[in-house]
């Protein structure tokens, strides 16, 4: 039987696991009684374009804004085989990044003109920054700005069209588990994604997650511990990577979730973003170490006061020295993320955010991103020679200070090596 939607996840993008926000959408709508189908195109591409592939993750404007021609001349049969899988379905919904973007409306343009009748509905975190009512695009697509379950259930059913602002789900435990099924994981590295939360309790200035979001909301520690098991059980993949903006938004919830997979005696390795924290947990460091956390992603993003409170980061660095030094007593290896060029920030600031590593790098195992900062909610979002110039200042510095470093920053724009 044909399915009702065919959703397609286009490249160039994340490569490492399955594209989360399609399997959340598909499980829902099977939920719905919705029949679909998930085309994660971008992963066939990289598999199958293998000249391309070191291109894949680096942010190459010239690279993206090729890629479907490339694509529809050298592998034409690519494009074509999804034109005859659509054939008769009636609902198309498609994936919109910053850096699939391009292909994605390309290829959205292609279908609409090939079969005028179909519902093209466009989802995902770009929907924020394009121009939908000034481009008149709202006449040709469907666009759904923020979570896309209710919204994409009422576009099939009939009930909503247009553009759909942010419909979000009041229970997240209300889902099904994911499952993958339709996803080739032997094509994806050796994680599974998982998402416990929605949205963020920050509101950090430079950060779009508020604006994608209009709620935080979390799933119950039981639940995510086990959807843990179900997935265990089912493939017997033990890594798991969870995709929250934040896992220590509660630190209670945090430490329940600890609790359970150890109790479970679940042994898988996990990793996650998290926040520093003004008034840690006692002892929750230890139970992440013991449940399996091999790894955490941590935004400093600068180590000046002044600049912190520009960025509304909501600590001051006393509190992020406390909070990495709890990290490591506790033997919990992190990476944390740096933005240099903030608007305010001051050649006597970045100093402070070097001099703030340097001296601690015997607490911070690992840099892990560089960013000149680009504001993505100006019309015309550029990196300033100034962010640039600092950002390669600071790779110089930890460069011959020997602090590790991350040397492809996924979603970076500089190269360090
Ligand atoms: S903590 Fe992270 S996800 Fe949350 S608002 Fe700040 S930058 Fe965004």
């Amino acid at each position: 039987m044909e399915p009702l939607v065919y959703l397609i996840n286009c490249p160039p993008g994340w490569i490492k696991t399955p594209p989360l926000g399609i399997e959340y959408l598909q499980k829902y709508l099977e939920k719905e009684n919705v029949r679909t189908r998930v085309n994660d195109l971008n992963i066939t591409l990289y598999r199958g374009l293998k000249a391309e592939k070191k291109r894949w993750l680096a942010l190459d404007r010239k690279f993206e804004e090729n890629l479907f021609n490339y694509v529809e001349s050298k592998h034409h049969y690519v494009i074509q085989e999804i034109m005859d899988d659509i054939r008769f379905v009636p609902f198309i919904g498609l994936s919109l990044y910053k850096r699939n973007s391009i292909f994605t409306l390309i290829l959205a343009e292609k279908i609409k003109r090939a079969y005028p009748d179909k519902t093209i509905i466009i989802g995902g975190p770009h929907t924020l920054f394009m121009k939908i009512q000034k481009k008149k695009m709202s006449e040709k697509f469907n666009w759904v700005i923020g979570e896309g379950e209710i919204a994409v259930r009422d576009i099939i059913k009939g009930k909503r069209k247009g553009i759909i602002v942010h419909e979000e789900l009041k229970s997240l435990d209300n889902l099904p588990f994911l499952d993958f099924k339709d996803f080739n994981l032997s094509l994806y590295g050796s994680f599974l994604p998982l998402l416990s939360s929605r949205g963020c309790i920050k509101k950090c200035r430079f950060c779009a997650e508020n604006r994608l979001y209009k709620s935080f909301r979390q799933h119950s520690p039981l639940y995510i511990a086990e959807q843990i098991e179900f997935l265990l059980k089912k493939y017997g993949i033990n890594n798991f990577s969870f995709q929250d903006s934040l896992i220590n938004a509660d630190q209670g919830w945090l430490e329940q979730l600890c609790r359970l997979i150890i109790t479970k005696n679940l042994r898988i390795n996990w990793e996650a973003q998290m926040a520093v924290r003004k008034h840690p947990s006692p002892g929750l460091a230890g139970l992440i170490k013991k449940s399996g956390c091999f790894n955490l992603f941590i935004g400093l993003e600068s180590a000046s006061d002044k600049v912190l409170k520009l960025m509304d980061k909501g600590f001051i660095n006393r509190d992020a020295f406390n909070f990495f030094s709890q990290l490591k007593k506790a033997d919990l290896h992190f990476e944390i993320s740096l933005i240099f060029g903030y608007p305010g920030e001051e050649e006597d600031d970045f100093r402070e955010t070097v001099d703030f590593i340097v001296k601690n790098k015997k607490v911070i195992p690992k840099i892990a991103q560089v960013n000149p900062f680009v504001d993505y909610f100006s019309d015309d979002y550029r990196i300033s020679e100034q962010s640039l110039i600092r950002a390669f200042k600071f790779i110089s510095v930890i460069r011959e200070e020997r602090i590790p470093y991350t040397k492809s920053f996924i979603n970076n724009l500089i190269y360090a090596d």
